[in-house]
């Protein structure tokens, strides 16, 4: 027996990244799966149809991977609609964020698996952790769209023509996509300064060569998972008063903070965009519908203020390195695919932790507890 895995073009306006590539056919094959992607689905990332037949796959026509397959793979959620009672949809769903539409496919009968809630921490699972891949990937694609919006060198440079002072670079918030935007300025030679609210951040900020930067307003925030938890409404305009300072005095700010299931939390204020220098730039990662890190940033857009500070709305950062998220997007998900699938078909055993962590919604019903409580407690996820 073999399970057809489809991959359709990607739903969201602007998405490029492709769910699974050329590449893993062969990895696929060795768990029992048949890919087949719709013509045209991996074009964006670099990936044509033809290298996806030489590998093994099958190429379909628009809206077969929904008609026909097993098991729809993809990054962000598709429309519920397109999919077929029976059926299992796997990606980054985000099913804190939209409990209903996870209600919704449990009503059609569509069995919905998460990437969102894999137990990152366990060994066995860090390869299918696609959290991490696709935030390394903002990272490093952070820094170099500050790059393209900045007008000076990152590295100090002393040449005939006069000396350049190094950029000094602000990151708030030092999970994976804050040290790999850490590493990627040290690299190209920037001063840079990192905050977070986890304690633990501290070391890791401080093993790349950047400098912690303590607040003396909020306390340590760690939640539970490794994860931040949400400040007060009062920490946290103690911490923006406090931030405020720190950003005014630096060229480039990355922010990266977010709290599962919740919408990012504002660190930079109007104000605090008002007092940087003229040339400065932000690049706000949390950036999207529901709001980001930075008042005032656009998705996808890169506004200039009043004050020529310019604010670049970048949710969509692993879009724009299309090529390598979708590399180790598709191998994250094949590691799950390989750890859900047994002699050909797909096995649930809610009592296995990585699958627990995983799987939303099953048998008619949302089975994942914290989505389930989403649903009877809504988070405000609604922006200010
Ligand atoms: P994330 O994307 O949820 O958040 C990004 C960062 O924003 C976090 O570091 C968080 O502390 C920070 N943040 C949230 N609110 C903030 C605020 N108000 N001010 C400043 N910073 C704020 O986090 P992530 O990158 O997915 O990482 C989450 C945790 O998971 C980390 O502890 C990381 O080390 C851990 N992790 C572990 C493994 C592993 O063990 N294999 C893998 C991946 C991540």
């Amino acid at each position: 027996m073999t399970v057809l895995v489809g991959v359709a073009k990607e739903a969201a306006a602007g998405e490029r990244r492709v769910a699974l590539t050329p590449d893993v056919v062969g990895r696929l094959g060795s768990v029992g799966a048949q890919l087949a992607v719709e013509a045209g689905a991996g074009a964006g990332a670099g990936f044509p149809d033809a290298d996806y037949e030489k590998a093994g796959a099958t190429v379909l026509g628009p809206g077969q991977a929904f008609e026909r397959a097993d098991v729809v793979a993809c990054v962000g959620l598709p429309d519920p609609a397109r999919l077929r009672a029976g059926s299992t949809v796997v990606g980054l769903l985000q099913p804190l964020l939209r409990p209903q539409l996870m209600e919704e496919l449990a009503a059609r009968g569509v069995t919905a698996v998460s990437l969102d809630g894999l137990p990152r921490t366990l060994p066995r699972a860090q390869a299918m952790d696609a959290l991490s891949s696709q935030a390394s990937a903002a990272g490093y694609k952070a820094v170099l769209v500050a790059t393209e919006h900045f007008g000076r060198y990152f590295p100090l440079l002393i040449t005939a023509a006069g000396t350049s002072k190094p950029a000094e670079v602000l990151v708030l918030g030092a999970g994976v996509a804050g040290l790999q935007a850490i590493g990627t300025a040290r690299r190209l030679g920037a001063v840079v300064r990192a905050y977070d609210v986890r304690p633990a951040a501290k070391g890791e900020v401080q093993s790349l060569g950047a400098h912690f930067v303590e607040l003396s307003s909020v306390g340590p925030a760690a939640g539970e998972g490794g994860y931040a938890r949400a400040l007060t409404a009062e920490e946290q305009a103690a911490q923006q008063a406090e931030l405020e300072g720190h950003i005014a005095r630096h060229d480039i700010v990355i922010t990266t903070a977010q709290v599962p299931g919740r919408r990012p939390p504002e660190l930079v204020t109007a104000a605090a965009v008002a007092a940087m220098r003229p040339g400065s730039v932000l690049v706000d990662m949390g950036a999207s519908d529901l709001g980001g890190n930075v008042a005032g940033s656009v998705p996808a857009e890169a506004v200039v203020t009043a004050n020529g500070v310019t604010i670049v709305g970048a949710g969509d950062l692993p879009s724009r390195l299309a090529t390598s998220a979708s590399a180790a997007y598709a191998r994250n998900l094949t590691a799950l695919l390989g750890h859900l699938l047994a002699d050909g078909a797909l096995h649930i055993d809610l009592g296995d932790e990585i699958t627990a962590g995983v799987v939303v919604t099953h048998g008619g019903t949302v089975v994942h507890p914290a989505t389930a409580a989403a649903l009877t407690h809504p988070q405000p996820t609604e922006a200010p």
